[in-house]
């Protein structure tokens, strides 16, 4: 896999609704990787191999990022934010951000003290971002309303192949989806295989719902990141044991299909790859549930990434683990036949 396009794509903004720049650069770099790259008006980045067959495969992961979005400009020339997506609004307070406007990229404090630190029921709406301006009209000169928010932190190695940084989720899945369709090209696969990077999970799940209604795929997996048990995460009664670095994880779900989580296992047990289970109840909470939804119904499972400490700046997950999902759903891709039946009986 190429570690520098991923660590490039984990460094650039994505705010829900601001997908572009990112977007652009999946776009560009699947170009030479596949027989067919297109964006739709949303930004939805879709890439393709053998798509004259009537079989289709679709693999989604979620090119946005959660965030803030300016909604104000006080006349102390301080931003007021709102949230985009399942923020800790308590994380932010004494950080910088970076501010994304129509002229690029401009810093920000956010106003952190004794009082505001207390405070742990702290909503979006409370915090002030400090841009430096002299006033409201200053701050007006650089800042619109409605321009996205992300901490101002970058993507860093650690030890034992693990990383750290905002937003793995699920630009990690956005990039395992790319590499998987790449690497099915490379080994043969003989389906139509589409990969997508997808906007709005975190706020609409509009991204799926466009691209799966256009793909109109036999199967969907939706890529993306999972709660872990083993660090400060949650219970294993809740989720089952999931550890970062122990492999892809499988979801047992009422939605999801048996079927294909059983074509996910024999893939992985012809890699000699380890695996974890775990469980959710109700829906996913991912792109999965959209494209499940989309023209007469499409069968789906869902693949995930284990993930420490999810929608904080500090995520941690393992570069193990993002490869082997790459190879294991390389290997479903080819794995797929068009006379595969997914009825129970
Ligand atoms: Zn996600």
């Amino acid at each position: 896999m190429n570690k520098d396009f991923l660590f490039d794509l984990l460094n650039t903004g994505s705010v829900s609704g601001n997908e572009t720049v990112l977007e652009k650069k999946i776009y560009d770099y699947m170009q030479d990787k596949a027989d067919e790259v297109t964006v739709d008006e949303l930004g939805n980045v879709t890439a393709a191999i053998n798509t004259t067959s009537p079989f289709k495969v679709l693999l989604a992961g979620h090119a946005d990022e959660i965030g803030l979005m300016v909604t104000a400009v006080g006349s102390d020339g301080t931003l007021m934010v709102t949230n985009i997506g399942g923020i800790y609004p308590t994380t932010y307070p004494g950080h910088k951000v970076r501010i994304y406007t129509e002229k690029g990229v401009i810093y920000g404090a956010v106003a952190n003290s004794r009082s505001i630190a207390k405070n742990t029921e702290l909503s979006a709406s409370d915090l002030r971002i400090d841009i430096g301006a002299k006033d409201r009209e200053d701050a007006l000169k650089y800042v619109a309303l409605g321009d996205t928010v992300t901490f101002d932190t970058d993507v860093r190695e650690m030890l034992n192949g693990c990383i750290t940084g905002r937003a793995l989720d699920d630009r990690l899945g956005a990039f395992i989806v790319m590499e998987a369709l790449a690497e099915a090209h490379k080994r043969g696969a003989s389906v139509g295989c589409y990969a997508v990077s997808t906007t709005g999970e975190e706020t609409t799940g509009n991204g799926a719902y466009f691209t799966s209604s256009r793909v109109k795929p036999n199967i969907a997996i939706a890529v993306d990141v999972t709660y872990t048990s083993d660090n400060c995460g949650i219970s294993d009664a809740l989720t089952g044991e999931i550890a970062v670095g122990k492999g892809p994880v499988i979801c047992n779900n009422p939605s999801i299909h048996k079927k294909l989580n059983q074509l996910l296992r024999d893939c992985a047990k012809k890699l000699g790859m380890q695996i974890q289970t775990e469980a959710a109840n109700g829906r996913t909470g991912t792109d999965g549930d959209t494209m499940h939804r989309t023209g007469i119904g499409v069968p789906f499972a869902l693949v995930s990434i284990p993930l420490r400490y999810m929608h904080n700046p500090d995520e941690v997950g393992s570069l193990q683990d993002v490869e082997d999902c790459i190879d294991l759903l390389a290997e479903f891709f080819v794995s797929c036949t068009e006379d595969l039946n997914l009825r129970p009986f």
